[in-house]
């Protein structure tokens, strides 16, 4: 057994069976190992801060998730969206468990070609699609989710230069009772716009609507709004077959189910506010059969769920750099792990906790970052007991967006590892150094110093 550490006595007005101002004690006990591999082993082994994913928890996010929807709708088919986290390593998990690729993003296409996810199993999202991307993906036959007019017109342009057909679906917004709305992305469904794209599309022979898509917004706590979001769909589906005679293949319900991870304004935690799975697919399959479509029309359902899918898989391990006290005596704390690579902490709480048996008497403390900027705070009031520099904290819920939105300033990008299926941990994306951030720079010739020039300066 190691030894308790000795903790310095501190006499706080304790009144029986209330709670104190910071709540009821807290009792937490330390998180030591995930996935069975200690956090001790891993930071040795891998350095501090360190991003850890869990291949067994996206599997089982996944499978989970698969076998939800499948109960309670025919046809359903998940595609990975690449931005929540387009790490290899974590794409080609997604990957096995038979999900598709859903990119926003020229480089995020060719990631997922390289990861061999064929054309037809991409969809292309998002507003900024060059020329070469779409001809690419016309030609891989991936599935182009048109986003303005000025896009549609360039398919167009181009499956008649090239002589080539392209299948596409349009972004579609709509009033689900969500507020602010989400109308940037996307053609108007309430004001006609998306009609008049459809039409322009089914009057263009080169041009075959298969589906239609929708993403609500993210972090959506309303399962209401998924249903609302369906059924609209799925009428317009109607219309288009009754309208047009074009049959729709498909309905993309998009992302955007909360995650447990806690809001900053939210007072409960997550857990025990926000809709399950089983209450989307629910909301979702609903909608879709209140449209009444013949068995054998029923579309097919496809989801680009991200962060729900993998923010719990994700782990940050960082080091107690320093205690402080600020000048109103507040304690703080300054870790290795700053707003750089926490990007989420702007608007997440997340789960905090140390890696270490610590003491009992637990303050409210500002967690700095390492960074030398002001905005560098993790967490303006977290309850945490007595740490000490070199001391270890698990963060928890990272695996969403951390890992694509973290920025190289001051400090470098840190190792990414993986603990597998079978409790062995690799390596999955190298920590950045010096000479990774040198390599992207250009020194002009008339800076660099060359040994004559210094010569004869002097
Ligand atoms: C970001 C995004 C997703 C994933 O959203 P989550 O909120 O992480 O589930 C899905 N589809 C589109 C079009 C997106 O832009």
């Amino acid at each position: 057994m190691t030894k308790k550490r000795y903790e310095r006595p501190v006499i706080s007005k304790h009144y029986s069976g209330l709670m104190n101002k910071y709540g009821g004690r807290q009792m937490t006990p330390p998180k030591t190992h995930l996935d069975g591999i200690a956090v001790k082993e891993l930071t040795e082994k891998f350095g501090s801060p360190l991003f850890v994913m869990s291949e067994k928890q996206i599997r089982n996010n996944q499978q989970n998730a698969n076998r939800i929807f499948k109960n309670r709708y025919p046809k359903v088919q998940f595609a990975w969206s690449y931005k929540t986290n387009y790490l290899d390593a974590v794409c080609s998990v997604f990957h096995q468990e038979n999900s598709w690729a859903e990119v926003v993003s020229s480089f995020e296409y060719e990631k997922a070609k390289k990861l061999g996810v064929k054309g037809e199993h991409i969809i292309f999202n998002g507003p900024d699609k060059s020329s070469e991307a779409l001809l690419h993906a016309i030609k891989d036959t991936a599935k182009i989710h048109i986003d303005h007019f000025d896009e549609l017109y360039e398919i167009k342009k181009i499956t008649e230069t090239e002589k080539l057909k392209a299948k596409v679906a349009i972004r579609i917004n709509m009033d689900v009772g969500v507020y602010p709305k989400w109308d940037r992305f996307g053609f108007n469904l309430e004001n006609g716009e998306a009609w008049q794209a459809i039409q322009r599309i089914a009057s263009n022979k080169n041009l075959q609507l298969i589906g239609l898509h929708s993403h609500i917004g993210t972090y959506m706590m309303s399962a209401e709004a998924y249903r609302l979001a369906a059924q609209k769909l799925s009428l317009l589906a109607k219309s288009i077959k009754t309208d047009l005679g074009i049959a729709i293949e498909y309905l993309d319900l998009g992302g955007g189910f909360a995650s447990h991870n806690t809001l900053l304004g939210q007072y409960l935690p997550a857990e025990q506010i926000v809709p399950t799975f089983e209450q989307f697919a629910d909301a979702i399959a609903s909608g879709i059969f209140s449209a009444s479509f013949k068995t054998e029309e029923l579309p097919l359902l496809i989801l680009e769920t991200g962060r729900a899918l993998v923010d719990d898989a994700g782990f940050l391990l960082s080091t107690v750099l320093a205690n402080k006290r600020l000048a109103d005596q507040r304690r703080a704390i300054i870790i290795d792990a700053g707003v750089n690579i926490l990007f989420t902490s702007f608007w997440y709480k997340h789960k905090i906790t140390p890696a270490q048996e610590s003491g009992m008497h637990s303050e409210d403390v500002t967690l700095y970052g390492p960074l030398c900027m002001n905005i560098d705070c993790v967490r303006e009031s977290i309850v945490l007991p007595p740490l000490n520099k070199g001391d270890r904290l698990v963060i928890e819920y990272v695996g969403a967006y951390d890992m694509t939105q973290w920025m190289q300033f001051i400090q470098m990008r840190p190792n990414v590892v993986m603990i597998m299926e079978d409790g062995t941990v690799e390596l999955i994306r190298k920590s950045e150094n010096l000479e990774y951030l040198l390599d992207r720079e250009i020194l002009p010739v008339k800076f660099k110093k060359s040994s004559k020039q210094s010569k004869t300066k002097h």
